[in-house]
């Protein structure tokens, strides 16, 4: 009896202690449906032998379809072999692991997935499956992609607006450089300091037209431009002949002729100034093959380049122009008085530093008004051109003939005695006398002037009494029955 009551003690405290599993089980399946990841049980052979509601909706397979099947047919089903052994192992190991990874669901999407696993244990704490805790984390991978995409062209972005700025600055401080320089050569040395700095890597050269439009002349050249020619025909360029950029690819057929011997890739851009062509960039840099274009940013700097050198150039040339008009007299084409005198007083002190004579001389042409009264003031033009035309062949580079005024003609000789002068203008005298124009179809009779020499030191130290001798030996000259050359014959005194 004892024994009976025990037999059925005990199976009631089965019967409870199976009730409380069932119970425990159906509240661990409830909680495990109920986490919002997905999670899966699988075996030693990653067969899935537990799938909760978020796995099904996580991959798109419902439990009855996923439990029993091995992962390779499921989500892993894109997993190469290697991969798939890999993982098989990582479920036999049994180590716990964190990570993230890209499966395909069952309709084909691919979802970003963030894993977690640990080993599943049995009563024993014998391993018998893994247990893995995988979130979708799809959306948050693009929204990270696509900021680290935002990133990178927010950086290029920056780089662009950090070389645009560098480019403008080199720009800006030319184009400030080349309004204040007045001299050619500093004009060049300013786009060859600034070739340089928006091509660094590139060499290139500037040619410039002469003024006589047949020849361009190479002005400046910077990153060792091999030593292309000192002159270049404009028939030579295409993008002369064009008035176009001409862009050559490495090897390219359509080559300059100034550009002939050189296979490499390269650009010519016609500098425009003032509605005309001023000149010519020859620089070689990268242009494509296919586009026949350099990289848009090389494209740019070299617009930018030119469109800036082109006006600064021409705004040169005119101050060139009107510094020339500024200090010549327009029918003769001589100096003018005011260049005379700013001469004179330099060569004097530098003939006083260096011991030499300067010798200065007076010209009047005789009875000019005759010409006028006769011939007409058109005449009297010619006659006084063509005498300047006399002179200018008659002197050497370091001389300086000016129009003094009206008819009357002045030349500095420095370095030249007395003697040497009268002998040269002597010559002059002659030279003139043997003008023969013809004005209207009528002939003029030849020209004759009268001339007076002084020199530094003896006749003055100052261009204003070396002046005043040569003028008194001109009177002198004209007194004595023109067309002669008479020289001064002593000081003048300063203030006399
Ligand atoms: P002399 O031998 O004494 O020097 O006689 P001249 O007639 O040359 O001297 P005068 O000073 O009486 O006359 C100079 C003339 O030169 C007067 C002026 O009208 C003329 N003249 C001055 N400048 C020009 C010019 O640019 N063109 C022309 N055609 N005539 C000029
Ligand atoms: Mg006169
Ligand atoms: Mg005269």
């Amino acid at each position: 009896m004892q024994v009976v009551k025990a037999q059925r003690d005990r199976s009631t405290d089965n019967e409870h202690s199976e009730a409380h599993a069932h119970e425990l089980e159906r509240v661990l399946e409830q909680v495990l449906e109920q986490t919002g990841e997905a999670v899966i049980v699988k075996d030693l052979n990653a067969v899935v032998t537990y799938w909760n509601r978020e796995a099904a909706s996580l991959y798109g397979f419902y439990a009855h379809e996923a439990v029993g099947q091995p992962l390779r047919k499921l989500h892993a089903a894109d997993l190469s072999d290697a991969d798939y052994a890999r993982l098989l192992d990582r479920v036999r190991a049994g180590h716990p692991t964190s990570s993230s990874a890209e499966r395909r669901k069952k309709t084909g999407e691919i979802v970003r997935v963030t894993l977690k696993t640990s080993p599943l244990l049995d009563a024993q704490g014998k391993l018998v499956g893994e247990i893995t805790i995988a979130r979708d984390v799809t959306a948050l991978h693009r929204t990270e992609e696509s900021l680290r995409g935002n990133n990178r062209a927010l950086a290029t972005t920056v780089r662009q607006l950090e070389s645009f700025h560098r480019d403008s600055e080199a720009l800006s401080r030319m184009t400030e450089l080349l309004q204040s320089c007045t001299q050619r050569a500093e004009a060049y040395s300013i786009v060859r300091e600034t070739g340089a700095q928006l091509f660094p890597h590139s060499s290139g050269s500037l040619f410039i037209y002469r003024e006589s439009r047949d020849m361009l002349e190479h002005a400046t050249s910077w990153g060792g431009d091999r030593a292309l020619e000192t002159t270049l025909a404009p028939e030579d360029c295409w993008a002369l002949r064009l008035g176009n950029p001409h862009f050559v690819p490495r090897k390219g057929a359509i080559r300059c002729r100034h550009a002939h011997e050189d296979a490499e890739s390269y650009v010519c851009m016609p500098v425009q100034g003032q509605g005309r062509i001023l000149g010519l960039l020859h620089i070689a840099v990268e242009v494509s093959p296919r586009s026949l274009r350099p990289a848009r940013a090389i494209d740019r700097r070299l617009r930018a380049m030119t469109d800036r050198v082109g006006p600064a150039l021409a705004n040169l040339k005119l101050r060139d122009a009107l510094r020339e008009m500024a200090l010549h007299d327009g029918l003769t084409g001589l100096y003018n008085r005011r260049y005379l005198e700013d001469a004179l007083n330099r060569e004097l002190h530098r003939a006083e530093r260096s011991d030499k004579p300067v010798s200065v001389v007076m010209i009047d042409i005789d009875h000019f008004k005759h010409f006028n009264d006769t011939f007409g003031h058109d005449a009297g033009d010619l006659v006084l051109s063509a005498i300047a035309g006399a002179i200018t062949k008659s002197i050497r580079p370091c001389d300086i003939a000016c129009r003094y005024g009206g008819e009357e003609l002045a030349i500095v000789l420095p370095e030249a005695s007395l003697e040497c002068a009268r002998g040269r203008v002597e010559q002059l005298r002659l030279a003139i006398r043997d003008t023969h124009l013809i004005h209207l179809g009528q002939r003029l009779p030849a020209p004759t002037a009268s001339f007076g020499v002084a020199v530094y030191p003896a006749n003055g130290m100052k261009p204003a009494d070396l002046l005043k001798a040569a003028d008194q030996a001109l009177y002198r000259a004209k007194q004595e029955g023109r067309d002669r050359v008479c020289v001064a014959t002593e000081a003048v005194l300063a203030g006399s």
